[in-house]
């Protein structure tokens, strides 16, 4: 499959993945949850280039700019 697969994930301060419910702060709502805290967004790509902001925008952003790098890639013309 040359089908690349972006996402942008929320993360915590050490880069691992926080998928718990968090308030604007970006503190766990639930006290429970093993959370450290949120302290970015990671915007990875299944060819393994990654990038990690403060904010989900700039992510996102970051994330618009390497799926550019792919489809101006021949080799990549049957990526959908
Ligand atoms: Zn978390
Ligand atoms: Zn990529």
């Amino acid at each position: 499959m040359a089908r690349r697969t972006l996402r942008t994930i929320p993360v915590h301060a050490d880069g691992s993945t926080c998928d718990h419910k968090v308030n604007s702060r970006g503190k766990p709502k639930d006290p429970a949850d093993p959370c450290t805290g949120r302290t970015g967004y990671k915007a990875t790509c299944s060819c393994g280039w990654t990038s990690t902001k403060y904010l989900r925008l700039l992510a996102d952003d970051d994330r618009a700019k390497h799926a550019a790098t792919h489809t101006t890639t021949p080799a990549a013309a049957q990526a959908a």
